[in-house]
C-alpha cells in the first residue's frame, strides 16, 4: 500500500511524494526544486525510487538534475514527445507504469504545453497542469479545441477517483467559478470549507472527480446555463462545447 504526501515547492507548487511505509520507498511527480523532496526523504529516512513527469515547464522539472545525484540510477518517466531531455522512460498514451507495486496509466492531454500526459488507475489522478481544482491550465502551447478533448478525456474517471495537480489554485479559480455559475450552491460551499484550508496553511488537495463534475467551469462547458454569464464579446460563437470552452479560458485569462 501507498500514500500520498503533499511536498510544497516555490510559492503554491505541490510535489506530490507516493510513499510506501514498510518498504520506505518513494517515487516523486514533477519536482520542480530538489531540495524539499531531499527533506521530505530525510524525515522519512527513505529512498528515492522514480520521478514521474507531466511536462516539461521547469517549475516541474528543475530538480532532478540534482535529485539524480543523490539517486543516480532511479527512472525519470515523462512525454515521450517532451523538450526535456532528462527523459530516461518515455512514455506515451496506453503505457502503464508500475509505481511502487501501483499500476498507473498515461494519458496524453496536450493543451497547457503540447507534451503533458496524466497518470492514473481506479483511486487517483495525477494531473500537472492540464486540470486544478475548480480551473486548469492556460493555453500555453496548444489550442482549445485540443485541451478541451485532453479535458473530455478525465469523463471515463470515476466520480471517487482522486484529483492531485500541482498547484494550489484554488481558491482564485473558484472565484471565477463563481462569477460564472453565482447560483451554483456546490461552488459556494466549496469556497466556505476552501477559504479555511488555505487560511490554517492546508492543502484544497486532493480534489475528487465527482467535485470537479459539481463545481469546474471547464469541465461544465456542456451544460446551457453555463453560457448565460459569459461575456457578450466572447459570445460570438458557442455552437460547440468547445467553443463555449474557449469562450471560458479567454474569460479567464483576463478574469
Ligand atoms: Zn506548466
Amino acid at each position: 500500500m501507498v500514500q500520498v504526501d503533499p511536498i510544497k515547492a516555490f510559492n503554491d507548487n505541490y510535489i506530490w511524494a507516493i510513499y510506501n511505509e514498510a518498504q520506505q520507498n518513494v517515487w516523486v511527480v514533477d519536482p520542480g526544486q530538489a531540495e524539499p523532496v531531499l527533506e521530505y526523504l530525510k524525515q522519512k529516512n527513505a529512498t528515492l525510487k522514480g520521478i514521474l513527469v507531466t511536462h516539461h515547464h521547469w517549475d516541474h522539472t528543475n530538480g532532478i538534475e540534482t535529485l539524480l545525484k543523490h539517486a543516480p540510477s532511479i527512472a525519470v518517466y515523462g512525454p515521450t514527445n517532451s523538450p526535456f531531455k532528462g527523459i530516461t522512460h518515455p512514455l506515451q498514451e496506453g503505457d502503464q507504469v508500475d509505481v511502487l507495486g501501483m499500476q498507473l496509466n498515461v494519458i496524453e492531454t496536450p493543451g497547457h504545453t503540447l507534451d503533458h500526459i496524466c497518470y492514473f488507475n481506479e483511486a487517483l489522478c495525477f494531473t500537472g497542469d492540464t486540470i486544478f481544482s475548480g480551473g486548469c491550465g492556460r493555453l500555453m502551447e496548444g489550442d482549445a479545441e485540443q485541451m478541451w478533448r485532453s479535458l473530455s478525456k478525465f469523463k471515463h474517471l470515476h466520480d471517487s477517483t482522486l484529483m492531485y495537480c500541482t498547484h494550489e489554485y484554488t481558491l482564485t479559480n473558484l472565484a471565477f467559478a463563481n462569477a460564472v455559475e453565482p447560483n451554483n450552491v456546490d461552488i459556494q460551499n466549496y469556497q466556505e470549507w476552501a477559504t479555511t484550508k488555505v487560511s490554517s496553511n492546508k492543502p484544497t488537495l486532493p480534489s475528487t472527480f465527482a467535485k470537479e463534475r459539481a463545481i469546474n467551469p471547464f469541465l461544465r462547458s456542456s451544460i446551457t446555463s453555463i453560457t448565460a454569464n459569459i461575456p457578450q464579446h466572447l459570445c460570438k460563437d458557442l455552437s460547440a462545447p468547445w467553443k463555449v470552452f474557449a469562450a471560458l479560458r479567454a474569460w479567464k485569462d483576463t478574469f
